[in-house]
């Protein structure tokens, strides 16, 4: 029995009523041009308005539609999360149900697949319809989260991506909170690609990235993927020790130069302070390397994804993986 189709696509919903027919029209267009099996696995992230409603009835009407109701509303990344962990297909393709990501790209996204790429990542060569504001500071978050995280994440990339079925069950395996899908993909590895695409307005409706949001995107993406932020304490620490060394006798120069009132009988506490604070600054960044590392035990992740297993039977790989190629959820 083998039902499983061959692709999966999964669109997060979020209030998104005036989007779905659009969306629904423009997947089946696209994906039957392939003349292979599909599915797409949308998830409704807590809508208020009528979006559930509608995907309920795609779905009634068309079996490849399927809808995973959330309680509530989780965020984008969950939702995203949620609708891979769905997913049944040999390679699965996130796409926003803004149709802000052209369904069409999908094919090309397949072709490479097709030619041995896991991951196929949509960058963003132009963004319509985004406000100046929005622009400036997406293209400097990238560059910064591409300057201090220790994973190369792909500048001007969303979650606009087609995964292979063993990155899908790798990224399954990893159960953090906070997740950066974009940085986890990246982490995992396998051959990974770009193609460059134009990002198109908004269909219909407003973005549901409001600043706040955008702000704690922009957290989770730094202290998922960075230790940069806890690093900068020792630097801090180490020109404050310095100066506190060359307080004396720079004060003591300044003094035979400007005279011996210069800063009357503050030299030893401004010495003793610069030295107390260097240590202090110290001692935090030891605490939080020590923290980095809980942070790090606590995520949980598989300590390696394997790509491929050669020369071994069955029975031979060892019992403590997490991911393997063959694994089944
Ligand atoms: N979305 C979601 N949950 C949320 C916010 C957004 O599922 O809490 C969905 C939304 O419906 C859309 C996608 O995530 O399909 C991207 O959101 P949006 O278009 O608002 O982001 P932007 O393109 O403005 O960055
Ligand atoms: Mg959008």
């Amino acid at each position: 029995m083998n039902d499983r189709p061959r692709y999966s696509i999964v669109a997060p919903i979020y209030n998104e009523e005036g989007n779905i027919q659009n969306l629904y029209d423009r997947i089946c267009q696209v994906m039957d041009s392939t003349g292979e099996t599909w599915e797409l696995v949308t998830v409704n992230d807590g809508s208020r308005d009528r979006s559930f409603e509608l995907l309920e009835a795609l779905s009634k009407k068309d079996s490849r539609i399927k809808v995973v109701n959330f309680a509530r509303n989780f965020g984008h990344q969950i939702a995203v999360t949620a609708g891979l962990d769905y997913t049944s297909g040999e390679a699965a393709v996130v796409i926003d149900a803004d149709l802000q990501d052209p369904p069409e790209m999908i094919l090309e996204m397949i072709e490479r697949w097709k030619a041995g790429y896991q991951v196929v990542y949509a960058v963003r060569e132009q963004r319509k319809g985004e406000s100046w504001f929005k622009l400036m500071t997406a293209k400097m978050f990238y560059r910064v989260i591409y300057r201090i995280t220790d994973v190369d994440i792909p500048l001007d990339t969303g979650d606009f991506r087609l995964m292979d079925r063993k990155v899908v069950d790798a990224l399954g395996a990893m159960r953090e909170h906070n997740r950066f899908i974009r940085g986890m993909t990246s982490w995992i590895g396998f051959k990974q690609t770009g193609i460059t695409y134009v990002r198109e307005a908004r269909e219909w409706g407003e973005t549901k990235y409001p600043l706040r949001k955008m702000v704690s995107f922009a957290m989770d993406a730094v202290t998922g993927f960075s230790y940069f932020p806890l690093q900068i304490m020792i630097y801090v620490s180490f020109i404050l020790g310095v100066l506190a060394v060359l307080a004396i006798p720079i004060i003591s120069v300044l003094r035979i130069i400007l005279g011996s009132g210069f800063l009357g009988g503050q030299v030893t506490t401004i010495a003793l302070l610069l030295m107390l604070s260097s240590f202090q600054l110290f001692f935090l960044f030891l605490m939080g390397q020590y923290v980095a590392r809980i942070y790090d035990e606590t995520r949980n992740r598989p300590l390696y994804i394997v790509a491929t297993e050669v020369g071994f039977k069955r029975e031979e790989s060892p019992k403590t993986h997490e991911v393997t190629p063959e694994t089944e959820k």
